[in-house]
């Protein structure tokens, strides 16, 4: 049994994966079934009664994500964007407003910017790491302030009790998107956010085999809310990918620790490369987030962007010639990749405020053995 006070492992480990009470499996099963026998009309065995609506391993994985986060209720999605998208049509109403970082996640900004906008959605990108420009931004419509930090691909950190405090002061909800830090570096709700939205894509599924999304709330009205378009709008996840993600929380921990230890050394290799004109990585203390990152977070995780010296032609053939960081999108897996964020992901943020510098290479620091890592980007670097 776990319970609130168990450590941040036990809970990842144990939490909603208690062993199978009908045959003392200690994983939990996939269920793969849509549906569930009933004992005469109405008698539901445990609840269930449509995957749809419920699944014992996706459940398994609510509790086990609702305890690492510290909320009371979690909910896990299709994919990262589908958590987005039932939690903005949840939280706000045709009309509304969202502020949002000035360099969101490119496809939280095509969501807002091309497909909710039509629904009558209406948002602002600003600087968050400012809190005047936020008050700024905020309108008497405004519902939600849409944080990520660190942000992708700039690593910008926002402090999150003060900007919660602010989005407070409006009537608003924070929502944090924890992609890049993960419950075991940060924990948002504790410091006062109101939604934690997650891609398990990335940390959490940790080995580039699933794609998954979740929220989790503190406030119990909400998450009566949210499950209920979960079940009405129906982007939920499926039982083999419930399991996947299920399977990676046990090894957050471990994983998180190597991430961030090959990260920084990574990150010191690069500040004295001479093709490299700046490294942006909030472990740095030259990084203008990195005491906010100190106290908010217990790592720094293992993404780091950097800018090369010259221009985007030279940022694009490191990419093509790295051969450990393998050149491919997304992130957080235990493999490293590399990639051009304003070629790659962040293509269709280009003519937006969200654009990027061309001369910008992003690294997703696995878990490989460092010097390895060093060789490669040295010879990558030329
Ligand atoms: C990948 C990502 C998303 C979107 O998640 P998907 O699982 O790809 O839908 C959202 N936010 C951040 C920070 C991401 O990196």
């Amino acid at each position: 049994m776990t319970g609130p006070t168990s450590g941040f492992n036990t809970r990842a480990i144990h939490a909603g994966q208690e062993p199978d009470p009908a045959t003392g499996a200690v994983i939990p099963p996939v269920h793969l079934t849509t549906t569930y026998k009933q004992d005469g009309v109405g008698g539901l065995r445990g609840g269930y009664e449509y995957s749809r609506s419920g699944n014992p391993t996706r459940t398994a994985l609510h509790e086990a994500l609702a305890a690492l986060e510290e909320g009371t209720r979690a909910l896990a999605f299709a994919s990262g964007l589908a958590a987005e998208d039932t939690l903005l049509r949840t939280a706000c109403r045709p009309g509304d407003h969202v502020v949002l970082g000035g360099d969101a996640y490119g496809g939280t900004f095509r969501l807002i910017s091309r497909v909710l906008s039509e629904w009558g959605l209406e948002y602002t990108p600003t600087h968050l790491d400012d809190p005047d420009a936020l008050r700024a931004a905020i309108r008497p419509t405004t519902r939600v302030v849409w944080c990520e930090t660190p942000s992708n691909p700039l690593l910008n950190i926002t402090d999150i009790e003060v900007t919660a405090a602010v989005a407070h002061e409006a009537g608003a909800l924070l929502v944090v998107d924890n992609t890049f830090a993960s419950p075991y570096l940060q924990r948002p709700l504790t410091l006062g956010a109101d939604v934690v939205v997650h891609s398990t894509t990335k940390y959490l599924g940790g080995h580039s085999d699933v794609v998954g999304g979740a929220l989790v709330v503190r406030d119990t009205g909400l998450g009566e809310r949210l499950a209920y378009n979960h079940n009405a709008m129906g982007a939920v996840a499926s039982p083999f990918d419930s399991w996947l993600v299920l399977r990676s929380l046990k090894t957050l921990g471990v994983r998180m620790d190597r991430h961030c230890a090959n990260a920084a050394r990574v990150a010191e290799f690069l500040l004295d490369h001479p093709a490299v004109a700046s490294v942006l990585y909030p472990g740095l203390p030259t990084h203008p987030g990195h005491d906010v990152a100190a106290k908010q977070r217990s790592g720094f995780g293992g993404i780091i962007s950097f800018r090369h010296r010259d221009v985007e032609d030279a940022a694009l053939k490191v990419c093509e010639r790295a051969q450990v960081f393998t050149l491919a999108e997304s992130l957080g897996g235990v493999e490293s990749l590399i990639e051009h964020p304003g070629r790659m992901t962040h293509a269709s943020a280009a003519g937006s405020p969200l654009e990027v510098p061309s001369d910008l290479v992003r690294l997703s620091v696995g878990i490989e053995d460092v010097e390895d890592l060093l060789a490669d980007l040295d010879s990558a670097l030329g």
